[in-house]
């Protein structure tokens, strides 16, 4: 058992660092590709305060209009007992409570996909922080982010048409 403890533990803090890490690049990479994109986009995109998007993916605080006052985003690792993870790479606790949304990000998240999976997953979970539980939206901001940044979008076809996401007053570039 002991052996085991020990084991786990240098697992973990062998895991950790590499883990935070990726993480990192993740978010710097959704920056990146937010602030290239960021000259072309109206104040407001598919109902999301681009300001306050900017803010959260940014400084992981942001003025709310939507859901009102101050909300400060934390970042966790969600582990494999989180039934959300079984499904998701990550996913947002909504709505916030007490001024904090979580962003839990999944084993999955760090396992699997490449870099571009991992910057657009977070573009799109920033969605969610700010402007609350629409897929579509969600989506369709995301892509007009990769779209205006790098010349194309990632497809995501399958995933709108699973969300029911046609006719739904949001659309793909
Ligand atoms: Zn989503």
């Amino acid at each position: 058992m002991r052996f085991c403890l020990t084991l786990l533990v240098f697992l973990l803090f062998a895991l950790t660092p590499a883990r935070a890490d990726m993480v990192d690049a993740a978010f710097d990479r959704a920056i990146s590709q937010f602030e290239a994109a960021r000259p072309g986009l109206p104040a407001e995109l598919f109902g999301v305060d681009v300001a306050a998007y900017r803010s959260a993916l940014t400084f992981r605080q942001f003025t709310s209009s939507h859901w009102g006052g101050t909300i400060t985003m934390r970042v966790e690792n969600g582990s494999e007992a989180n039934n959300s993870c079984a499904r998701f790479a990550a996913f947002v606790s909504l709505p916030p409570s007490d001024g904090k949304v979580r962003l839990i990000l999944c084993p999955q998240f760090s396992t699997s996909g490449a870099d571009a999976l991992r910057t657009l997953t977070v573009l799109h979970e920033l969605v969610h922080v700010v402007a609350g539980p629409n897929e579509c939206r969600a989506m369709a901001f995301a892509a007009r982010i990769e779209q205006a940044a790098t010349g194309r979008f990632t497809d995501v076809g399958n995933y709108w048409q699973a969300n029911g996401c046609e006719g739904s007053g949001f659309s793909l570039p």
